[in-house]
């Protein structure tokens, strides 16, 4: 098995994503070309099979579990038609949670307060929470309200506690066996606890240019370069390309406007279909400029209701309507606002509330 601490020893400079912005369909080209040489850090609990989905047979909706597989290939116990979502829905965002469409993916941005969890979910029934937002309680409670029976891997942009205060819960709730980290320690309990789970299952501390296979996706790492800043943790988060063709996803954990800037200079920024914004909407982050080189056609903010740092920014709401982004926010009310994104691979996409 890969190493599954190796990077790429140094992040080449790739063409395709030097500015200016390529267009999606190059994009595509090029990655097929990028991925022949990619250095890839591949979970042991993560199954092969990527493609950008040009290859997919058709739209039509799967569970996210029909494949039944765990992330060594093997058929698992009791995953079968409905465990992980019904798959009953045709593609129009039905009422399954966790359908997922045949050729595609479902990311879904879980109303959890302040702070930020992402659940991704491959065709083939990979899974993958980025962050768990601040409380156990609450994103146990969402999971399983999802009726989700299976994680495969969770990923902690950085170390700050409305990111990584519920996956001790989650790691050990679902037997998770890969996380996925920054590498940056934080003197706190919250994040004592979090590396005490984390440190049970098999830690990857992905640098930019390692890639990770996550079914038919794969993660593309953009940040943070080699080494980190050692103490800002928002500069530190992991920002994370995945998706496919007509879907590319951003993830940018709380990146601020110093990363974006650097991001900028590496030039590793291209078109995407779906930004995860930065930091809950914070006036710190989503500069115009990182906008103009990612022209996000969807924007998903994480945020709690009334929250004391006032996020999301008038500004940076501003800024992303500016650029003709459809915003969609988790903290709209005191239900549930969870949102969610269905992926064809084939440009199809609809981003809207989960419920
Ligand atoms: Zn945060």
């Amino acid at each position: 098995m890969t190493d599954l601490h190796q990077t790429r020893p140094s992040a080449p400079r790739c063409a395709h994503r030097c500015r200016p912005t390529p267009s999606r369909d190059a994009r595509t080209l090029s990655r097929r070309a990028t991925l022949r040489w990619a250095w890839l850090v591949v979970a042991g609990a993560l199954a092969l099979g990527c493609s950008d989905g040009s290859d997919g047979t058709n739209d039509a909706t799967a569970s996210a579990a029909d494949a039944g597989l765990h992330g060594d290939g093997s058929l698992s116990d009791g995953v079968g038609s409905d465990t992980q979502g019904s798959g009953k829905d045709a593609g129009d965002g039905g009422s399954d949670p966790l359908s997922v469409p045949a050729d595609g993916y479902r990311a879904i941005f879980l109303d959890i307060g302040q702070g930020d969890a992402t659940l991704l979910i491959t065709a083939s029934g990979e899974t993958l929470l980025v962050d768990s937002g601040p409380s156990d309680d609450k994103i146990i409670q969402r999971l399983v309200a999802l009726g989700l029976k299976r994680l495969d891997a969770v990923l902690a942009t950085h170390a700050d506690a409305d990111h990584i205060a519920g996956l001790a819960a989650v790691i050990a709730h679902y037997d998770v066996k890969t996380v996925y980290w920054n590498g940056l320690t934080k003197e706190t309990k919250v994040f004592k606890t979090f590396y005490e789970a984390a440190n049970k299952t098999t830690l990857v501390e992905p640098k930019r240019g390692s890639t990770a296979k996550l079914g038919n996706l794969t993660l593309e790492f953009l940040h943070p370069a080699k080494g980190n800043s050692g103490s800002d943790h928002n500069a530190d988060s992991l920002v994370v390309l995945t998706g496919c063709s007509g879907a590319w996803l951003l993830l940018t954990g709380d990146a601020e406007a110093d990363t974006e800037d650097e991001l900028l200079k590496a030039g590793v920024l291209s078109d995407v279909d779906v930004l995860k914004v930065a930091h809950h909407g914070s006036a710190s982050g989503t500069t115009t400029a990182f906008l103009k080189a990612v022209t996000p056609e969807h924007a998903v903010i994480s945020a709690g209701l009334n929250n004391k740092y006032d996020h999301p920014d008038k500004g940076v709401l501003k800024r992303l309507a500016d650029i003709g982004a459809k915003i969609y926010q988790t903290d709209d009310t005191w239900e549930d606002d969870s949102q969610t994104l269905r992926a064809t691979c084939k440009g199809g996409l609809t981003v809207g509330p989960l419920h």
